[in-house]
């Protein structure tokens, strides 16, 4: 019996669990958990009936990073370390005690008392007790010495002690940790993002994930004027916000030739939307060979001036996929949390510029309308200008921070 944690409980939320796709969601949930887990140490991950566990065959002092990596994977509600034991009563309690006498082997005497519940769930029920009195049965067999350490109170105590019983043996576990939540990486297909380097697209991203979407990123540069910095930038973002889905790779379009030629041809308040729509023609045309089914980006209403809802619209017009903008209702303050918790916003605020500064217009358009977006397209190659970016689109496999 092993007398340290090697083995993470993860739990996942019930909702995602209806109807019959509960096979494919927990399939592909386990293999990204593998997958986020394989450069730490060597995981064995089981599947058991409305949960998972994760145990570490090699390395078992690296238990805390395996739990914090997986702890980022979406698709789980919450983990807890967890030592694997027999389903014997006097096993379960002898081994809680152990545990929290180490737990509290150096606590001052006279320190408040910690607060604690115990709480069993019994899915085998050729256990003896049940899990309402086998509580009880643990908290009567606490050691004596713990007795002014300790507290039981039922509303959120400070220390959940838990024990899981089920048909193979049990589990006890100290504390969960709460997951990022959402639903596994590939259960709902894939979208392409339109990653800028600024703070919003990265954010637009991870929820894209979150939600189940695999995402393949798509950024468009235009060297001279923008160039290798910026690249570096892109491929530092996606290094950080890709750690949550298990691969990534960015699509890095020239865009230098499609500038000159708006600049050239199309009406200057035009210029930023023209841009825009183009990328969406193009991201369209990427998503197409990627069996991409949406387009995301990181637009909220009314955030700078490109984003009024006409521009949005003129913007929209040309995709030939449906936009998903995850930040739409987004304050640029509760874009900014997220960014920081998410490790995107330090690499999103370093200076390097975007494309759609270069030929920035004097007086953009702040209610675009489509009709002169069509009209101001006319004057323009559009297939030679697609096709030509298209063909120069250079595609980076990307590895994640672990
Ligand atoms: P971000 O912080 O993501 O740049 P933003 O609020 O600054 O967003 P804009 O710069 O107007 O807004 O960009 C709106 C969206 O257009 C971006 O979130 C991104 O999805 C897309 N976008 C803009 N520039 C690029 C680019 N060079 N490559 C790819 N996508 C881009
Ligand atoms: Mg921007």
């Amino acid at each position: 019996m092993s007398k340290i944690p090697d083995t993470i409980l993860l739990r996942y939320g019930e909702l995602a669990l209806k109807g019959g796709n509960r096979n494919s969601f927990e399939k592909t949930l386990a293999a990204n958990i593998a997958s986020a887990t394989e450069s730490i140490a060597d995981v064995k991950i089981l599947r058991e009936r409305g949960r998972m566990t994760a145990t570490l065959k090699s390395n078992p002092e690296r238990i805390e990073r395996v739990a914090n990596r997986i702890a980022e994977v979406p698709g789980l509600s919450s983990l807890s370390l967890c030592i694997p034991c027999e389903a014997d009563p006097e096993t379960i309690s002898g081994l809680v005690n152990q545990h929290l006498l180490r737990m509290f082997e150096f606590s001052a005497p006279g320190a408040p008392r910690i607060t604690f519940r115990v709480e069993t769930k019994r899915a085998d029920k050729r256990f003896p007790i049940a899990s309402t009195e086998f509580d009880q049965y643990i908290a009567q067999r606490l050691p004596e010495s713990l007795w002014d350490k300790l507290q039981v109170q039922l509303k959120r105590p400070e220390l959940v002690i838990g024990v899981d019983i089920r048909t193979k043996g049990a589990y006890v576990y100290f504390g969960r940790t709460p997951g990022i939540g959402g639903l596994p990486v590939g259960s709902q297909g894939r979208v392409v993002c339109l990653l800028s380097g600024g703070i919003d697209s990265p954010v637009a991203a991870y929820y894209a994930m979150k939600r189940g979407c695999r995402v393949d990123f798509i950024s468009f540069l235009s060297p001279p004027y923008i160039g290798e910095p910026t690249r570096q930038k892109l491929v530092k973002l996606v290094r950080k916000v890709g750690r949550f889905q298990p691969k990534n790779r960015l699509h890095i379009v020239p865009f230098t030739e499609i500038q000159e030629a708006i600049r050239d041809h199309a009406p200057e308040a035009y210029r930023t939307i023209l841009y825009r729509r183009m990328m969406q023609k193009i991201a369209s045309r990427i998503a197409f060979r990627n069996r991409g089914k949406a387009i995301i980006t990181g637009e909220s209403i009314g955030q700078v001036a490109s984003q009024t809802l006409s521009n949005i619209a003129c913007i929209e017009e040309a995709s030939l996929l449906p936009v998903i903008r995850p930040l739409i209702g987004f304050d640029k303050l509760e874009t900014i949390k997220i960014a920081r918790e998410i490790g995107t916003f330090d690499i999103s605020n370093e200076p390097e510029p975007d494309c759609c500064t270069v030929f920035m217009p004097n007086g953009p358009v702040i209610h675009g309308q489509i009709a002169h977006c069509l009209e101001a397209e006319e004057k323009l190659d559009m297939k030679g200008l697609i096709k030509n970016a298209l063909d120069g689109i250079e595609a980076i496999d990307i590895d994640t921070d672990a």
